[in-house]
């Protein structure tokens, strides 16, 4: 354990960071520190190098060449369809869909499964601190079928009101969709918990895992929930590319959202027949180098271990919201009891875009804005966050100077 109680012996940190090139440079005469990980994360070597290999050596197209690149690149497509099955304990490969990520995954659900299974009269339920990618598409859905949306309120702390949850099922639930990790608070939701009420009332869950598969161990199994998304570009993988998790049966029911090459059984100029899922959902050429990179930044992740990532971002988050406590004059936004590597907070002094304008001149990246959850601003009555979020290549100095540029940044401001 260093002096920063930041635990020492879960990673070695020293050696990691050096798998991440883009960490060794200089932001405007200072040493890059990199707090946007809730946004992007950075690729480590295995990632960069495996997709140059890949567009160097083996690049073809997929599931349709009967030529020996073609056959190549294929299995490769499809062995890292096996990675992402595994890596989010789904029972079945063919349960993974690929998308361009969590946007894309959630419009695909919200349009055919809406298409499929909403009603006039029917009711799907977010809460107040979701990302607007699982918020506009229910609120489109909604509006096209005449179906209402309700939303779970959330106390001062940041936490979905239970209590009031269960209120709001009733057998006219459909969906309930929330997210497994606050990008905004950093709030780790009860998903389990959530999906076992939704589920006596008949409804389905969708889980918005974009901020959960980089940080903690997901199984989708044990969860029970039908749907997970994912983002790659988040998890140390290429952007472009992610996907999302649904179980067979409900995928099997359910119609194309996109249409055209690749996911047809048959087309004759009166009618088209559709292809099984997953190609049912994966209309057109993929993004195919993304998903090879995808599946080394699984096998990334998995060499060094969700469970110790999880760990060390722990202690990472316990050291930085002490300091930021110490801070007079900054609030923080979001203490719920369970949270992922995200301090979000407010400074009265300036507006956020301003605050992470000085950072930068100390060569530190943070996040300043709504972060894409207004309504989660508006409920805690701030314009905007400036946001933190760590990543495992992260170390507990890398705080320390944050929290000295605050400081600097509150007494300019003052
Ligand atoms: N949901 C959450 C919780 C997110 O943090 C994000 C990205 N900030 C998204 C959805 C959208 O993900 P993407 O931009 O990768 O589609």
């Amino acid at each position: 354990m260093s002096n920063t109680g930041v635990a020492d012996n879960i990673l070695d940190v020293e050696k990691i960071r050096k798998d991440f090139p883009i960490l060794t440079q200089s932001v405007r005469g200072k040493p890059l520190i990199y707090l946007d990980n809730a946004a992007t994360t950075h690729k480590p070597n295995a990632v960069i190098e495996r997709v140059r290999k890949f567009d160097a050596e083996e690049y073809g197209t997929v599931r349709r060449g009967a030529y020996k690149l073609s056959e190549t690149a294929t299995q490769l497509y499809e062995e890292a369809r096996q990675k992402v099955a595994d890596f989010m304990g789904a029972e079945k490969k063919g349960e993974i869909v690929f998308t361009s990520g969590t946007t894309q995954s959630i419009n695909l659900v919200a349009h055919s499964f809406g298409k499929r299974f909403i009603n006039e009269g029917d009711e799907i339920i977010i809460s107040n601190i979701e990302h607007h990618a699982n918020t506009v598409p229910w609120q489109v859905l909604c509006e096209d079928r005449g179906a209402r949306l309700k939303v779970i309120p959330v106390n001062d702390d940041g936490e979905l009101v239970m209590e009031e949850y269960e209120k709001l099922l009733s057998p006219k639930t459909r969906m309930v969709a929330i997210n497994h990790v606050s990008n905004a608070l950093g709030t780790i939701n009860p998903i389990k918990e959530i999906t076992e009420k939704a589920h006596a009332v008949g409804a389905k869950v969708l889980v918005d895992g974009a901020q959960s598969t980089p940080h903690m161990k997901v199984n989708v199994q044990d969860i029970d929930c039908d749907f997970y998304t994912f983002s790659g570009h988040k998890m140390y993988g290429p952007s472009g590319i992610g996907g999302v998790y649904g179980k067979m049966d409900l995928w099997e029911e359910m119609p194309p959202y996109v249409t055209g090459g690749d996911m047809i059984m048959q087309v004759t100029l009166e009618k088209s027949t559709y292809a099984k899922p997953p190609a049912r959902f994966e209309a057109g050429t993929p993004p195919i180098t993304q998903v090879i990179g995808l599946g080394a930044a699984i096998d990334y992740l998995d060499e060094i271990g969700l469970d110790k990532i999880a760990d060390y971002e722990n202690s990472l988050l316990e050291y930085g919201t002490r300091l930021f406590k110490e801070i007079d004059g900054v609030r923080i936004i979001g203490n719920a009891r369970h949270k992922a590597s995200i301090i979000s907070f407010y400074i009265d002094a300036a507006h956020p875009h301003d605050v992470v304008t000085l950072l930068d001149q100390d060569g530190i990246a943070c996040r300043g804005g709504h972060h894409c959850a207004q309504p989660t601003m508006i409920r805690y009555g701030v314009p905007a966050t400036t946001r933190a979020s760590m990543a495992f290549y992260n170390k507990p100095e890398e705080l320390d100077a944050l929290a000295e540029s605050v400081k600097k940044c509150i007494r300019f401001f003052s």
